[in-house]
């Protein structure tokens, strides 16, 4: 009902927002379980925006783990797959090394257990997490030449990378028909691109957690990502506890590390999507040592409060008390 009702919301957004002025082009589609939106300013903004719908449309497929590419790798142990593709999980497979199994392509049969793909929601027993906990881990991914090989009966799960390499393809296309000003919106993942037509920049609403219709905050962002992970995506409640979408790879129940919502911004929308999923996992401190760590990224954290990293200091406004992460 809840997705028929977005359907409905996108439709009538898309009748009301056209290509109407010149150079100006607005979208709203919906794919990928989201209403997204896209914007454009230039001479190509109409076909930008139409080549960046089409775009969206071939991925949400190539993703789909009904009938997509990524179904077809999943009911082989080992097949070849498209350039794309292997470059997708390689990319992914770094992360999940980086951030010593937080961000695990591997959840597959855990998001289904939890019935998260069936929308068909249920807490399973303990033995049954435990039985499926043998067969995930991404060490039993291998990607040779231009195959991918499953072992151990994992399944590839790329949904916590799957919007940010959208988005990232939108700006490569916004790129190509030379739009220097534009806004990328799928669902909790946002791109700027440029700034405004007026030279200001663009103004990205954090979402509040646990009012979902109210902001912690706003970040003036120009040619960025910024990519929020939340326990209020996507969740159902059984018995007055929340069961939420992202996973803990090593225990197989939703992650429950005192963090709501984590917002990374950089430059790689596909980067900050799994970093977003991966440092939401970690929880406060191990995420703000990977920040640490690692850097080339800012971090927004809620939970018991909110914190920001020191990148963010002349970007974040807030009426909100926050505080400042330091290196
Ligand atoms: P996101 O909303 O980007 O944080 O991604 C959440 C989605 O990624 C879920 O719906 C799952 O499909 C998948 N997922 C859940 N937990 C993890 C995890 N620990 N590592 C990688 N992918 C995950
Ligand atoms: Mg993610």
């Amino acid at each position: 009902m809840k997705y028929l009702k977005l359907l409905i919301l996108a439709a009538c957004i898309s009748m009301l927002c056209g290509c109407t002025a010149q150079n100006r082009c607005k979208k709203t589609i919906y794919a990928m379980d989201t209403v997204m939106q896209l914007e454009a300013y230039g001479e190509n903004a109409e076909m930008a925006i139409d080549m960046a719908q089409t775009e969206i449309y071939r991925l949400d497929s190539l993703f789909d783990r009904g009938d997509g590419e990524l179904a077809k790798i999943n009911h082989s142990k080992g097949c070849e797959a498209s350039e794309e593709v292997i470059e997708l999980v390689k990319e992914a497979l770094e992360i999940c090394r980086s951030t010593d199994g937080s961000f695990d392509i591997s959840v597959a049969p855990l998001m289904d257990l939890w019935g998260f793909y069936k929308k068909e929601f249920r807490v399973p027993s303990t033995e049954e997490i435990s039985e499926c906990l043998t067969y995930t881990g991404y060490e039993n991914i291998e990607v040779n030449g231009n195959t991918v090989k499953l072992k151990n009966r994992v399944q590839l799960d790329l949904g916590a990378i799957a919007k940010g390499y959208t988005s990232r393809r939108i700006r490569e296309i916004f790129n190509e028909h030379e739009i220097k000003s534009g806004l990328i919106s799928l669902g909790g993942n946002v791109e700027t691109v440029g700034k405004k037509p007026d030279g200001s920049k663009w103004n990205v609403a954090i979402q509040d957690p646990r009012k979902t219709d109210e902001y912690i905050g706003v970040l003036q962002s120009s040619d960025n990502a910024v990519v929020t992970s939340g326990d209020y995506q996507r969740f159902f409640e059984e018995n007055g506890v929340r069961y939420h979408h992202i996973i803990n790879p090593s225990t197989g129940y939703p992650v429950q590390s005192g963090v709501s919502s984590v917002t990374v911004v950089c430059e790689d929308g596909a980067k900050a999507d799994a970093l977003s999923t991966a440092i939401f996992v970690m929880g406060k401190d191990k995420g703000i040592e990977y920040w640490r760590n690692n850097g080339g990224f800012e971090l927004i954290l809620t939970g018991d409060g909110i914190y920001i990293t020191e990148g963010l200091e002349h970007c974040f406004s807030s009426e909100k008390k926050y505080e400042i992460i330091r290196k």
